[in-house]
């Protein structure tokens, strides 16, 4: 078959090396205007943007930008080689700009449980999403061009596991004796007492031994609690706790634990009345707290987040803008829009995106910014053009199903090492 395909790329690139960012707002960037006719991959060395076969090996000071995959149903955005797996530190990870969708009539990006926000270098992930807006699908396999707008790029709500996922916990079970007694001498190393009941049960969390090991449920959750730091900002409050660890053992306590198939949080904190949203931090290095902001939205139309003072998430890092981006709350939807921050406001990719002829947007990855257009021209392309079911279009390209990241394991490498490699702030 021959290819009459025509992806057009604009790569923009930011002259300096600083933590992955682009500066929106420098001239000190490098242009490249490029054409895939045919899978290939965009690639950079040093400030240099260009494209290769699929079949190039990334060396040593090349970094993979993305994949451009042309195939006879359509053309296909991705983050890696299929059947491929570039070691993490050759490939660059794929962000929506969401100032790019700006000309699609919509404004913003609307945001859905499990997306990955980023303002500058700080991430957030949309913990809970609590509106009156009906479901929102997410659940396609991959995302249109032309629909970014809708959302839809994160993992989802079933997909995303928690930071920390839960440990399942035996029951003290032990302490009944043969004759159905309890074992007076244990006591939770807490509050001291011997006694414990089914819904207050006696656990061991952690690895400390002999009768140190024991505590109540309900004790540890009131000592975790009590760890958590609360500021309030408006109506929104930000929670904040460091690693909470067992004083004695230093093992680290999960948030939730799983007992007798039952999941208890460790960690709660209190919800509001009516509908909010909460954005958890992607973890920062070790030694720096968990935090949450919940913001309720009744009667509220914007969340602003920024470095400055009158910021409803306050954010202090300096490469966040003092009034950097909005939440827009908009008859149950959420969008995120960006404010014509420095660094940009950024929503993950975590899914392929199918271009077609009405596509509109940017990706960054690193600190290149891509623009892409796709004129096509066989019949195949047409068709995909036109129609406006996506769910049964996404079902048509089922074959896709490999290039998908698996999630777990990509949210795992996210959290842990891939956004926070570098520790000083950009100047
Ligand atoms: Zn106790
Ligand atoms: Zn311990």
């Amino acid at each position: 078959m021959t290819t009459q395909v025509q992806v057009l790329i604009k790569a923009t690139t930011w002259a300096r090396e600083s933590h992955g960012l682009f500066d929106y707002e420098t001239k000190m960037q490098t242009r490249v205007s490029l054409k895939a006719t045919e899978t290939s991959l965009v690639l950079i060395r040093g400030s240099e943007v260009y494209l290769a076969g699929v079949d190039e090996e990334i060396k040593e000071g090349v970094k993979l930008l993305a994949v451009v995959l042309v195939r006879p149903e359509a053309v296909l955005l991705i983050n890696d080689v299929p059947g491929r797996k570039t070691p993490r530190g050759r490939l660059e990870r794929m962000w929506l700009v969401v100032s790019s969708l700006r000309t699609n009539g919509l404004a913003g990006y609307r945001l859905a449980e499990g997306d990955v926000l980023r303002l500058g270098r700080i991430c957030f992930r949309v913990k809970e999403l609590l509106s009156s807006c009906e479901e929102h699908s997410d659940g396609h396999r991959l995302v249109w061009g032309r629909s970014l707008s809708l959302g839809g790029l994160g993992a989802g709500r079933c997909k995303a596991p928690p930071p920390d996922t839960p440990i399942v916990l035996t029951i003290a079970d032990e302490l009944e004796t043969k004759d159905g007694e309890k074992v007076a001498e244990v006591a939770c190393k807490i509050c001291l007492m011997d006694g414990f009941t089914e819904e207050n049960p006696m656990i061991t969390p952690c690895t400390c031994k002999g009768t140190m090991r024991y505590i109540h449920l309900e004790c540890l959750q009131r000592w975790l609690n009590s760890k958590i730091t609360t500021r309030e900002r408006g109506n929104s409050r930000s929670y904040s706790w460091k690693a909470l660890e067992c004083s004695l053992c230093k093992t680290s306590f999960p948030s939730a634990v799983i007992i007798k198939e039952k999941l208890y949080d460790l960690v709660s904190v209190p919800k509001p009345e009516g509908e909010y949203i909460t954005l958890e931090a992607v973890q920062r290095p070790h030694d720096s707290p968990q935090t949450i902001h919940l913001i309720p939205l009744q009667n509220k139309n914007n969340v602003r987040l920024g470095r400055g003072h009158d910021s409803d998430v306050r954010i202090s890092d300096i490469s966040v803008s003092r009034n950097h981006a909005l939440i827009r709350y908009d008859q149950g939807k959420l969008f995120l829009e960006d404010n014509e921050s420095k660094f940009g406001t950024l929503v993950q990719v975590r899914k392929p995106i199918a271009l077609d002829a009405e596509s509109s947007f940017s990706l960054q990855c690193g600190r290149t910014v891509l623009s892409f257009t796709c004129r096509q021209r066989t019949r195949c392309f047409s068709c995909f053009g036109c129609g406006h079911t996506e769910p049964e279009e996404a079902q048509s390209l089922e074959n896709f199903e490999s290039l998908e990241a698996d999630s777990s394991g990509e949210e795992r490498n996210f959290t842990d090492e891939s956004l926070h490699e570098e520790e000083h702030p950009p100047t």
